[in-house]
């Protein structure tokens, strides 16, 4: 069985392959997500969000996706202002609003360069989709507007050929240099999509689950999709080999670096943050009686503002016992993203029902006790 296959190049100075976030502070992944690859496409194609919804996004998000990370590139900050200008009114004390501008930061990937395989049983869909590429009807762009690609997209090496597989596509072309001096890496990492097969309904228990497949592009709405690291090794003259064991079976995660409650820098960013959320718990805003971590990898007297949330008592055991659930690692619960809200609301009800009413007098404050 082969799968007919197409190659897209996304290389710029600047990329940004956004998760769900709608907040003001807007991160990329590591690499292009699949509704950013299918939004792309989407804009060759010149198909609008509302008309994609019917008829293209059913096809799109059916293909497989892998994607090489050739050069992973570098992650950069850009202070960010929406709406200024624009009739946009802030808040200010006691519920009154001023004309302003919302601040926002925006995460982008500087230099990156990705192998995107795309895969599917229709060959004419794939056709179809190099000849827009090829034509776009819309400007493309690598994530956001803001990100021009630096080069043509089709990547042009075996465009019309079948693989079996997206592991034998994305080792059949070549790792090559953009420049003279670049040395070419041991190896690179590669994000395979995982679906269910015969024999094998489950994934694999170091599956990634990436919140990226589109469901409908208005209103945004995404679901999950596993995906499974693979390594692969490059030979001498650019040639790319598989390496026999996955990155996550051969390489052990790093320890996470522990929080020091006691650092006084830890201390400045935590008042910085309750003072930030106005001493409010971000989820259900009763009076915060902890700040919780939100991501370990500054932990230890690095930490910044950003990388806690204030939380009341009962929504932080909430948070905590689903981080536990989910063995998660040195990137924890956003608490403000709404895709945790159902979740937290449910942790919040049981913790509460199962708790003695004793043990809720001591732990909770009062208007917690429901
Ligand atoms: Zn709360």
């Amino acid at each position: 069985m082969s799968a007919y296959t197409l190659f897209l190049r996304l290389e710029g100075p600047l990329q940004a392959w956004g998760d769900n976030s709608k907040f003001v502070i807007r991160r990329t992944m590591e690499a292009p997500t699949k509704s950013g690859v299918i939004g792309l496409l989407c804009a060759a194609l010149g198909v609008s969000r509302s008309k994609a919804s019917e008829d293209w996004l059913p096809k799109l998000s059916a293909l497989t996706m892998g994607v090489r990370i050739d050069v992973p590139g570098v992650r950069w900050w850009d202070y960010h202002t929406v709406g200024a200008g624009m009739r946009m009114r802030i808040a200010e004390a006691e519920g009154k609003t001023k004309p302003g501008a919302m601040l926002t930061r925006r995460e982008y990937l500087c230099d990156a360069s990705f192998l995107v395989a795309l895969q599917g049983d229709d060959e004419s869909l794939i056709y179809e989709l190099s000849e827009a590429i090829k034509k776009p009807k819309w400007t493309l762009y690598l994530g956001r507007k803001s990100c021009p690609p630096a080069r043509p997209l089709l990547e042009p090496a075996n465009q019309d050929k079948t693989f079996p597989n997206l592991e034998s596509a994305l080792t059949s072309v070549e790792w090559r240099r953009r420049f003279r001096g670049d040395l070419a890496p041991q190896t690179v990492d590669c994000l395979l999509d995982w679906k269910p097969i015969p024999g094998q309904p489950e994934a694999p228990t170091d599956a990634l689950v990436w919140y990226d497949e589109p469901l409908t592009f208005e209103p945004p709405s995404h679901g999950p999709r596993f995906i499974v690291r693979q390594q692969l090794t490059i030979g001498p003259e650019g040639n790319i080999k598989v390496s026999p064991m996955p990155l996550q079976n051969s390489t052990p995660s790093p320890p996470r670096p522990r929080a020091n409650y006691t650092d006084s820098k830890y201390r400045d960013a935590r008042m910085t943050r309750l003072a930030a959320d106005n001493g409010l718990c971000v989820f259900c805003k009763a009076p915060a009686t902890t700040v919780q971590h939100i991501t370990y990898r500054n932990a230890g007297g690095n930490e910044s503002e950003e990388d806690l949330r204030s939380l009341c008592r009962l929504c932080h055991d909430a948070v905590t016992m689903i981080e536990y659930g989910l063995g998660m690692g040195l990137d924890r619960i956003n608490p403000c993203e709404p895709r945790w809200r159902n979740e937290i609301v449910k942790k919040r009800d049981e913790i509460v029902k199962y708790r003695s009413l004793e043990t809720r007098r001591r732990r909770l404050q009062p208007e917690e006790v429901e």
